[in-house]
């Protein structure tokens, strides 16, 4: 029998000998780069080890033995996530899925089977060669699993009309605390047994279990997109630009970028955007032939109707992709220059005004730099507060801004997160915004599923 001896090594005896050679890491200079993922958390613990599975049997062995000698578990898909999740925990391991990287296609359903450890740009890779599309596209659908996308339920650009990761799971099998494996709906088109567990794992950021293998619903290939750019002089305009397009059409994407998003994008990718302008909207049509030349039409004549500075629009796919590969590169743009504490609030779409409005106000207050990027059509923005961690009266005033704004977010309707997740740094939020008795729902759930509280526990719920 093994017992526990807290920072030892021996504590592993029993998973080393149970798994193959090298699967378990222990050492620091490998386990220390998987302490932190991009929320870049300062508490973040010191892990015993970093366990890296290939197959669903390895993570049942895995939680068999953290379920024995309660050891906590923190899984981590690619680790670029921005709310704590994934950070490490001291005494407990990491379970990584890099080396879980299985992909099948089914183009008769319309489905894939794939380990959680692929990229999503892999997984559109592959679907892609079938004429097939995965459409849930993260700004960061290079660098992150697709297991974690599950976790996070996450979104991206073109979800204003597509929806988020959540619309496309059919079935998963997950590991439990306890090491069952079981597996929730299928490959099967119209499946209305038992209650809809799917949907209650995806999203559910490592808690309640371990994902290791998702069944994806596809869709045909894309059709070439029309692009409408246009610069305001006012955020308030830009605002309303938005609202006017909603309240017409279903755009394949509709992003915001504000002035300092613009400007620190233009200082890297020199690609010719408008310095002056206070804000930039990104959409776009994907329908099918002459529809999308006509949406775009209709769009930039919105833009223009509520005081667009300038309009280009483009049918030519490069062009377009460039000014969507700028809005991608916005968090990473901000972020030389300096530390980010990064939102993830939403509202109702009428209220997006309020939100950003109210994000200005605070920023002035706190007198801190906060940017402002937004998937605008589902009304998620991502306030960037941008903070030296060497001042520590600007690090307060960072992270007083930081409530401020979720409570803000609260006020209006909204959420703390639309897309990211909880993890760690929002969960002193949670319950203000959804309230004592789901707080209690979520509470019970994860009791009954995890019981020992030894996955991912402190993220989340
Ligand atoms: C520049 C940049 C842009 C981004 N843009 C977007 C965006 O547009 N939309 C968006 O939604 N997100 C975005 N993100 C955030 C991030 O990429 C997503 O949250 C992504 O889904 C995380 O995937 P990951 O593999 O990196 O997961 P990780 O960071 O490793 O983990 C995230 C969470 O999932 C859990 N987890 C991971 N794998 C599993 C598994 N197999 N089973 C159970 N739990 C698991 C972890 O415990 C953790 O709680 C962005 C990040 C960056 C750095």
């Amino acid at each position: 029998m093994i017992t526990r001896s807290i920072g030892g090594v021996s504590t592993l005896d029993g998973l080393i000998a149970d798994l193959p050679d090298g699967m378990v890491v222990t050492d620091p200079a490998i386990t220390d780069g998987y302490r932190q993922d991009r929320a870049l958390d300062p508490a973040a613990g010191k892990p015993l080890a970093v366990v890296r599975p290939l197959t669903t049997e390895h993570v049942q062995t895995i939680m068999r033995w953290a379920s024995a000698h309660r050891v906590p578990v923190v899984p981590r898909g690619a680790g670029s996530g921005l709310s704590g999740g994934a950070t490490a925990i001291d005494e407990g391991i990491v379970l990584s899925t890099e080396k879980m990287r299985d992909i099948t296609v089914d183009p008769v359903t319309r489905t894939a089977v794939c380990q959680p450890g692929l990229f999503n740009a892999e997984v559109k890779k592959a679907v892609a060669q079938h004429n097939l599309w995965y459409p849930p596209d993260p700004s960061s659908f290079e660098i992150c699993s697709i297991g974690g996308n599950i976790a996070t339920n996450a979104g991206g650009l073109c979800c204003v009309k597509y929806g988020v990761t959540t619309d496309y799971v059919m079935g998963l099998q997950i590991v439990l605390a306890d090491g069952t494996a079981v597996r929730v709906g299928g490959p099967r088109l119209k499946d209305v047994a038992g209650l809809s567990l799917t949907k209650l794992f995806v999203g559910s950021e490592g808690t309640l279990g371990i994902v290791t293998e998702i069944t994806l619903r596809l869709l045909p290939k894309q059709h070439r997109s029309s692009t409408v750019v246009a610069n305001f002089a006012t955020v308030e305009a830009a605002t309303e630009a938005v609202l006017g397009v909603a309240c017409q059409m279903r755009p394949s994407m509709l992003e915001f970028m504000d002035a300092v998003a613009i400007n620190a994008v233009e200082d890297k990718l020199k690609m010719g955007l408008d310095r002056d302008a206070a804000a930039m909207l990104l959409a776009a049509s994907d329908e099918r032939g002459r529809s999308a030349a006509e949406d775009a039409e209709m769009i930039a004549g919105v833009f223009a109707e509520k005081g667009a500075t300038d309009v280009f629009s483009t049918d030519d796919p490069d062009e377009g992709e460039a000014f969507v590969a700028a809005r991608r590169f916005a968090i990473p743009a901000v972020e030389a220059k300096g530390t980010l504490l990064l939102e993830d609030v939403g509202v109702p779409l009428p209220r997006i005004g309020d939100l950003v409005g109210g994000v200005a106000r605070i920023a002035a207050d706190r007198d801190v730099m906060i940017s402002l990027i937004a998937h605008a059509g589902d009304g998620n923005t991502h306030p960037l507060i941008v903070y030296d961690p060497s001042d520590a009266a600007m690090a307060e005033r960072a992270d007083r801004a930081f409530g401020e704004i979720m409570d803000l977010a609260i006020g209006l309707g909204g959420t703390i997160t639309g897309e990211h997740g909880v993890g760690r740094l929002k969960r002193p939020w949670l319950a203000n915004q959804i309230g004592p008795e789901a707080m209690e729902l979520n509470r019970r759930i994860k009791a009954a599923l995890d019981p020992e509280n030894i996955l991912n526990p402190g993220a989340a719920i």
